[in-house]
């Protein structure tokens, strides 16, 4: 049984602290990323998750509640589109007051980041923004994105670095369609004093339609900046998916996730809560543990603790490292149902 007075002693298979949950709240969105939720599977006949079976704020507070318990500090909500589940900002304010989690984090495509929308998010407590921008050229949100509908991105950079401070991005470069635009993003991004990631495209899920061929290098990436930027390493611990660089005489640094050449498996300290309340302990698993059922069916704190336990003190996962090695023929989950 869990003794929750050791928790920092708390670790899985391979050493591994719990620190970090993702969660989707909806595995709807509003773009059609070519290489997450392409419009040819995620078309009108695609079945999203039902109602019924997506975990409510209260669900979501009360696992918050007793993960903390077991060492959870940061929450990132993702999605799909996070911005397009109602009263968000209502979820994020308890998660700060009523569970008091350090760092509530939000990843985003930006669409519907409304000034009103920002202010209430900072006022809900949200602690910071990530928007994630593949492209600064308008014709290839259609290709790359796969939205018309196009937003001002002058206007909600300025609405992040007014509410929030500091602006981040996240970038996934796949090779022939957007690795043109690096020099150019990082340029954009000194402007306006931000972090920018650069994400190498991962083998997510199974619509991507996923290549290594298409996949840039990281040290590709860092090359050409460093062709035109002088930089230096920023030091990170070990838990960070990014390794950092600053831009010297800037204010902005550039980080890579490199899960295809530098997997970072052994500092992962992170779990995932799926649309339908589903335990994930890999952004790569076929399958997840049914937190939703447990708690609907009325279980006890103490019941949820030693599932959780069990689950985590027998993790052993480390896909990215074994990527090119162990095969499995079962079906990987989406990134939009998991949380990205
Ligand atoms: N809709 C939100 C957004 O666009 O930021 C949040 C969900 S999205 C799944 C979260 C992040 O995952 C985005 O930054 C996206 O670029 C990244 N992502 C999705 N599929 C990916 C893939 N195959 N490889 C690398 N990153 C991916």
């Amino acid at each position: 049984m869990i003794n929750v007075n050791t928790v920092n002693n708390y670790k899985d298979m391979l050493s591994r602290q719990f620190e970090y949950l993702r969660i989707s709240v909806t595995d709807r969105c509003n773009y059609r990323c070519s290489y997450c939720m392409p419009a040819e599977i995620f078309n009108k006949d695609y079945s999203y998750i039902k109602q019924n079976k997506i975990l409510s704020y209260e669900e979501i507070i009360q696992i918050s509640l007793i993960l903390k318990k077991v060492g959870l500090k940061k929450i990132r909500i993702t999605g799909g589109e996070p911005l397009l589940r109602k009263n968000i900002d209502k979820l994020i304010y308890k998660l700060k007051t009523e569970v008091g989690i350090e760092h509530v984090s939000m990843t985003t495509n930006g669409s519907l980041l409304t000034d009103e929308k920002l202010s209430l998010l900072k006022s809900s407590g949200l602690d910071s923004v990530t928007l994630s921008l593949d492209t600064l050229n308008s014709d290839k949100i259609i290709k790359i994105n796969g939205t018309k509908k196009q937003f001002n991105l002058d206007k909600v950079l300025q609405g992040i670095e007014k509410y929030f401070g500091k602006v981040k991005t996240n970038t996934v470069v796949i090779k022939g369609i957007n690795d043109n635009e690096i020099l150019d993003i990082i340029i954009k991004m000194i402007e306006i004093n931000s972090e920018v990631r650069f994400i190498e495209y991962m083998d997510v899920g199974e619509s991507n339609n996923w290549d290594l061929e298409k996949v840039v290098p990281s040290k590709d990436i860092l090359k050409s900046i460093k062709s035109r930027y002088s930089l230096s390493l920023i030091k990170t611990d070990k838990s960070s998916t990014a390794e950092k660089w600053s831009i010297e005489n800037t204010n902005t640094s550039v980080g890579f996730i490199s899960s295809i050449t530098e997997p970072f498996c052994n500092g992962c300290n992170r779990a995932r809560l799926s649309v339908d309340g589903k335990l994930y302990t890999c952004l790569f698993a076929n399958e997840g543990y049914d937190l939703k059922t447990i708690i609907r069916n009325g279980a006890s704190e103490k019941d949820v603790l030693n599932y959780f336990q069990n689950i985590w003190s027998k993790r052993s996962d480390r896909y990215s490292e074994l990527r090119f090695i162990n095969k499995s023929d079962l079906p990987k989950v989406e990134m939009s149902y998991i949380g990205g």
